[in-house]
C-alpha cells in the first residue's frame, strides 16, 4: 500500500509531532467544557430531538439550538438552521440582514471569499441582486505583506461613516496567514474606538472551536459559518449558523424567513438530533482535523514544500496550505488525497469551472456529507503559485491515511522521489 521509506519517515514524524498535539487535546478538553455546560445550562433532552413539518410552529428543538449554540459561542443570540444551505448562504443573510441602502461595508482583510464577491457585487453582472444593486457601498483595504493595515483603517474611518467592518477570519483561497483570536480582538477594538456603533462582522468559517475564545466572546457583534465545516463535528447533514447581538440576529432571521415572521417559523424535518450531536463532537472532531493538519505540514516541510502553517505554528482555523509550485503536482496530491478517502475512493477529481469561483478548481472530498469539508478534503484554484488548501479528517487515524495516500501518488506519478 505504501512505500517502506515513506512509513518510516512517518514514523519519525509521528514522534516529532507528539507534543504539538498535546497543545490541541488541552483546547478541545477546555472547548468540551464550554458545550457541555451549555447542554447543561439549556437542559437539552430527548424531547428536543424530536421532528416538525410544516410550519414548525413551537418546534423547541430548533429554538433549543439556537439557544445552546448561543452560549457555547458567548453570543447573545443564534440563528442556527438547516436550510442555511452553505457558508456563504449564512454570510449573505447575515450582511443582506444587517446592510441598508447608502450603507458602508469595509473589509480590512482585503478580497474577501470568493463566493462572496457575487454577493457583494464586486465580481459578476449588475441586476442579480447583489448588495452593490441596492445601492450598498463596499470598500476594502488590502493586508500589506500580510498584516492589517491599521493606518488605512483608520484613515478610512476618520473620512466616512462606516456601518459595517468585515473581517475573514481564515485565509481561504488567499496566500496569507489567518487571523488568531487576538487579532481580531485588537481590530475590533480598534475600529469601535474610532467608530463606537460600527458593527463588526467574522467570516469565521473553518475557525469554530480551534481556540478557547469565539469572535463573539472577544466584541465581535455578529459572526457566521457552514455546519459541513468546524460547529457541525462532521454529524449535521447540512446547515448554517449566525451568532452575535440579539438585535442584528432577528434582522438575519427577518432576512432568512420574513420580516415579522423571524425565527419562529421553519420546519426542523428531523435535522434537530444531528445538528445538536454535532456540537456536541466538534471540540474533539476539530482536533482530529488539526492533528491531521499538523502531520500533513509536517510530513510535506519534510519533502521540502512550503506549508503555512508550520507544523507548530499556533493555529487558528482548520486549514492548510501546501504550496506545490507545479500543476501536475497539485493534481496529484488533490487525487491521492480523494484515493484515501473513505468514500468515492475509486474516482478521480479533474479541475473544472464551479459555480461562485473565478478560476478552474479541483476538489477532493471523499466525504460522507457532500462538500464536507470537516471531513479530509483538498481544493486548490488552478493558478500559481499552485497551492492546495487542505482540511479536515474526521478521525487523525483516516486523516493521515489520506495524507500518505496524497505522498504515495507523487511517488507513483515520480514528482517526488523519497
Ligand atoms: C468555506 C468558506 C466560506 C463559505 O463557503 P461555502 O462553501 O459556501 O460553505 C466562506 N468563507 C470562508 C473563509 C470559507 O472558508
Amino acid at each position: 500500500m505504501f512505500n517502506e521509506k515513506l512509513l518510516k519517515l512517518s514514523e519519525k514524524i509521528e514522534m516529532e509531532i507528539r507534543p504539538v498535539f498535546e497543545t490541541y487535546e488541552k483546547i478541545a478538553f477546555n472547548n468540551q467544557i464550554k458545550v457541555l455546560k451549555a447542554f447543561k445550562e439549556c437542559k437539552i433532552s430527548d424531547i428536543h430531538f424530536n421532528s416538525t413539518s410544516g410550519y414548525g410552529y413551537d418546534d423547541i428543538g430548533r429554538d433549543v439550538i439556537d439557544e445552546v449554540f448561543a452560549k457555547a459561542f458567548g453570543a447573545e443570540d443564534c440563528l442556527v438552521r438547516h436550510n442555511i444551505i452553505s457558508g456563504t448562504h449564512a454570510l449573505a443573510t447575515a450582511l443582506f440582514g444587517v446592510l441598508r441602502p447608502s450603507d458602508i461595508m469595509l473589509s480590512v482583510t482585503g478580497k474577501p471569499y470568493d463566493t462572496l464577491e457575487e454577493v457583494i457585487g464586486i465580481r459578476g453582472e449588475d441586476g442579480n441582486g447583489s448588495l452593490k444593486d441596492y445601492g450598498i457601498k463596499y470598500h476594502q483595504i488590502d493586508l500589506v505583506n500580510g498584516e492589517i493595515d491599521y493606518n488605512a483603517i483608520k484613515k478610512y474611518l476618520q473620512e466616512n461613516k462606516v456601518k459595517m467592518v468585515f473581517i475573514q477570519r481564515s485565509k481561504g483561497y488567499l496566500d496569507r496567514p489567518s487571523l488568531c483570536i487576538d487579532e481580531i480582538k485588537k481590530i475590533s477594538d480598534f475600529v469601535k474606538e474610532i467608530q463606537k456603533d460600527v458593527i463588526v462582522m467574522v467570516d469565521n468559517c473553518y475557525g469554530e472551536v480551534v481556540e478557547e475564545k469565539e469572535p463573539t466572546q472577544v466584541g465581535v457583534d455578529i459572526m457566521a459559518g457552514s455546519l459541513i465545516k468546524n460547529p457541525g463535528g462532521g454529524m449535521a447533514e447540512t446547515g448554517g449558523y449566525i451568532a452575535g447581538r440579539k438585535d442584528l440576529i432577528t434582522l438575519c432571521a427577518y432576512r432568512l424567513t420574513s420580516p415579522g415572521i423571524g425565527k419562529e417559523v421553519g420546519a426542523t424535518l428531523n435535522q434537530n438530533k444531528s445538528i445538536v450531536k454535532g456540537l456536541f463532537f466538534a471540540p474533539h472532531i476539530v482536533k482530529e482535523a488539526i492533528k491531521t493538519a499538523i502531520f500533513a505540514a509536517a510530513l510535506y516541510e519534510n519533502l521540502g514544500f512550503i506549508v503555512e502553517p508550520r507544523f507548530d505554528s499556533k493555529r487558528t482555523d482548520i486549514i492548510s496550505s501546501i504550496r506545490f509550485n507545479d500543476k501536475d503536482k497539485l493534481i496529484a496530491f488533490c487525487q491521492g488525497i480523494q484515493m484515501g478517502s473513505p468514500v468515492d475512493s475509486h474516482v478521480l477529481p479533474e479541475p473544472w469551472a464551479m459555480p461562485g469561483y473565478s478560476d478552474e478548481v479541483i476538489m477532493a472530498a471523499g466525504t460522507f456529507v457532500q462538500g464536507a469539508s470537516i471531513e479530509l478534503s483538498a481544493d486548490a484554484p488552478i493558478k500559481e503559485p499552485y497551492l492546495a488548501y487542505l482540511q479536515g479528517g474526521l478521525t487523525f487515524e483516516s486523516g493521515k491515511f489520506g495524507i500518505l495516500s496524497s505522498c504515495q501518488n507523487l511517488i507513483d506519478k515520480e514528482l517526488i522521489n523519497l
